[in-house]
């Protein structure tokens, strides 16, 4: 039977409700009837709640008790394909579809009444009388095409006066209409000519073009060393699907703090595009959800969570810097950005585009199998060389106490400021020192509600917990002994180098990059534009300043612990650590003057750092991916994480242990199940964790095991279980 898309006035129809509730709900249908896919305002109990009509009813609800829908608001119906990208979503991570409904209608106000506001549009009637003024209103709405404005933008955009405004509307060549509030966006021109493209650039653009204008669905993996102009070709992509009248999506991590794309899409595009970030205000928010509802908007640029707007016609989805780990969102709703990505891609028929120097194993090995397409920019446009890699072998320097930068790399920061230049010292670790120890007892203190330890922040005179940000004064007497002035701190965090650089360059612009010291991200933002500008001879900076940015004045950097991220037996330490050190070396020297980039280390023959120096990521991948399929572990094999958590130790390890008991219902299908153990966080915010892991052979349907599996635990009040599909982190 063909799906209904319509439904009668008072016919019962289901609705999937943006609430926590787990089934969809019976309501009739109001008078004039419903569409499939409507947005809708329900009762539920006292509340009026937002809904989509999901399907006809199920019924087995007393007809003479069923409410009926209060309104559908004005707003497109949701596509089919958006409802099937929501309900596989929901499937993948074993999330409620609810869950996921919410996700995707998180904007402001979208229950109000519309808000309109009078706009002016061009008629067929020119008046008797043309003059010059008038024929440029008329120009402006005509260039525009068909878009509206208000009396006074219209003015303002032609260059004339209200009264010549008014003139045209007597004379009935401007009409009067009631328009939503939001100001549409203006109209991005993809004809505009790009950057003139290096050969190896034009083939890359006219093979993810050809791929744009096929239609269809299809992902490349679009592999290019830091500063070979990725983002230029794909910004063809992006003119090309324009051109094709389909929408882009262009996905940044920390998109909030990053003006420099946004410019670039200005200058190839001739205007700016819609944003999509936890940066943008409550009106830009309502705004871009509905403008991209009504397909009004042609491309935006946000984080993963701009994934779940209702795009119209999605043709394109670029996801830069794909081995980002910020794409994981691990709090709430678990999904990886990516990889819903792909997913949204392929049912809609989009074309995606993972750009990045340094792929996570997962798409590299993806176009290894030819499931992507793959494309390589293996240099840096124009004159700008790959910085030259060298070790700096710390058993071999002296060091003095409490001090981390070593006398080599101190001659080079000298040389760097003697010609004006720009270095970048990284130091994965904020605040000043990670640990406060008592001489005396040898007690560490920790968070009272997590268990972890608390980072003294000089800046702001405080211990910080990184879990949970509680804080508390910085002790002079030992909390745990009570003797007094013992208290000692171990180890460096950006503010104490920022010290040590202060003592040794006395003269010298510092600025730390760290997301803790500026209140906002305008701050921060700000901060990124000076360095840009080349205000500060030395930038400290934790991994934020791995993200993409590119400062044209820098060419010196310098990792100041390169064996840092090597430590833990985390499954992805190796690629995460080759990924963000080479990600961190690639802002040196790309403009005209080359970069030197220092690695500080104790173990310089530690593979993953001779692959770093040597900058063979397919070497080192191959090597990676070798090992990795021998243990069977992703992308090789299927992890899913299982977190207990509440309040309650005994309550806690109690859930995770009858869930290890009864474990048939994985285990029968061939998983493998691994704990209950308490997590290395064994404590965050005053609630005890404890872990399970499955690993499963890669084929495995593993979702409709873990359905099965849990459907009997009813955990206590408190406690929950979240399930982490694709696990990236294991704390
Ligand atoms: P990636 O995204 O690979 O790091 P970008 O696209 O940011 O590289 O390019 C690095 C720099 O080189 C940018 O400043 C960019 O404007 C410039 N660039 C890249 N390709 C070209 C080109 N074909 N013509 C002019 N400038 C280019
Ligand atoms: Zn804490």
């Amino acid at each position: 039977m063909a799906k209904m898309t319509h439904f009668h006035p008072a016919e019962p129809v289901s609705v999937l409700v943006a609430e926590p509730l787990d089934r969809l709900l019976d309501y009739k249908a109001p008078e004039g009837g419903v569409r499939l896919g409507a947005y809708v305002a329900v009762p539920l109990g006292p509340r009026r709640v937002l809904g989509v009509v999901w399907g006809q009813g199920q019924g087995g609800f007393d007809p003479a008790r069923m409410k009926a829908i209060g309104q559908v608001l004005d707003v497109p119906p949701m596509r089919a394909e958006m409802m099937e990208f929501l309900t596989r979503a929901a499937d993948y991570t074993v999330t409620p579809l609810s869950m996921m409904l919410r996700l995707a209608t998180r904007a402001p106000g979208l229950l109000d009444p519309p808000a309109m506001q009078r706009v002016l549009a061009l008629t067929d009637t020119r008046p008797e009388r043309m003059t010059e003024a008038r024929e440029r209103v008329i120009a402006v709405l005509q260039e525009h095409g068909g878009l509206r404005f208000r009396p006074v933008e219209l003015a303002q955009l032609a260059g004339v006066g209200q009264g010549v405004i008014k003139g045209l509307i007597d004379c009935g060549t401007l009409v009067i209409q009631a328009a939503p509030r939001d100001a549409p966006f203006a109209r991005l021109d993809p004809d505009l000519p790009g950057k003139d493209l290096s050969a190896d650039q034009a083939r890359a653009a006219t093979a993810l073009r050809a791929s744009a204008q096929a239609g269809g669905y299809g992902t490349t993996l679009l592999k290019g060393v830091t500063g070979s102009g990725k983002t230029e070709v794909y910004l063809e992509a992006v003119a090309e699907t324009l051109k094709q009248g389909r929408q882009a999506l262009v996905m940044l991590p920390e998109i909030a703090l990053t003006s420099d794309f946004i410019e670039r899409v200005e200058v190839r595009f001739g205007t700016r595009p819609a944003q999509w970030h936890y940066g943008i205000t409550m009106t830009e928010r309502r705004r871009t959800w509905h403008a991209v509802a009504r397909g009004q908007a042609q491309l935006v640029v946000g984080a993963r969570s701009a994934l779940f707007l209702p795009f119209q016609n999605l043709g394109l989805v670029v996801v830069d810097e794909e081995h980002d780990s910020s794409y994981k969102q691990e709090e709430g709703v678990i999904y990886h950005g990516r990889d819903l990505a792909v997913l949204r891609a392929s049912i809609g028929g989009a074309q995606v585009v993972l750009a990045t120097a340094t792929p996570s194993l997962e798409s590299w090995a993806n176009a290894k199998a030819d499931k992507y397409a793959r494309l390589d920019l293996p240099a840096r446009f124009g004159t700008a060389e790959l910085p030259q890699m060298a070790a700096i072998d710390m058993r071999g320097e002296t060091m003095q106490a409490n001090t981390w930068i070593s006398p080599t790399l101190r001659r080079e920061m000298r040389k760097s400021l003697q010609k004006g230049e720009q270095s970048l010292l990284f130091l994965n670790r904020r605040g000043y020192a990670p640990l406060t120890i008592c001489r005396a007892c040898g007690e560490q203190v920790g968070c009272d509600h997590c268990d972890a330890r608390m980072v003294e922040h000089r800046f702001q005179q405080r211990l910080i917990c990184h879990q949970c940000g509680a804080w508390k004064p910085i002790p002079t007497t030992c909390p745990s002994c009570e003797v007094d002035g013992k208290m000692a701190i171990l180890g460096p965090g950006v503010e104490r180098l920022a010290e040590e650089v202060a003592e040794v360059f006395p003269d010298a612009r510092v600025a730390i990059l760290s997301s803790d010291l500026s209140d906002s991200a305008r701050g921060l933002k700000a901060l990124i534009d000076d360095i840009v500008k080349g205000e500060a001879d030395i930038v400290i900076g934790t991994q934020l300043v791995a993200k993409g940015h590119n400062f044209p004045h820098l060419t010196l950097v310098g990792v100041i612990d390169a064996d840092l991220g090597l430590q833990g037996g985390d499954l992805r330490a190796a690629e995460k650590s080759f990924q963000l050190i080479r990600q961190v070396a690639g802002r040196a020297g790309r403009a005209e003057k080359p970069g030197r980039v220092f690695l500080q280390t104790h173990q310089p023959d530690h593979p993953v750092i001779r692959a770093i120096l040597l900058g063979d990521e397919d070497g080192f991948l191959r090597t990676e991916a070798e090992s990795r399929a021998a243990a069977g572990a992703p992308p090789y094999g299927r992890m899913v994480g299982i977190i207990v958590q509440g309040p309650k130790e005994d309550v806690v390890f109690r859930v995770a242990g009858d869930l290890a008991r009864h474990h048939h219902a994985l285990t029968d299908t061939g998983a493998s199940l691994f704990g209950p153990a308490a997590a290395p966080i064994a404590r965050i915010r005053g609630n005890y964790r404890v872990r399970l892991l499955i690993k499963a052979p890669k084929g495995l349907a593993i979702q409709p095991a873990l359905r099965h599996w849990l459907a009997p635990l009813k955990p206590p009040a408190n406690t929950r279980v979240i399930i982490d599909i694709d696990p990236q982190s294991f704390y």
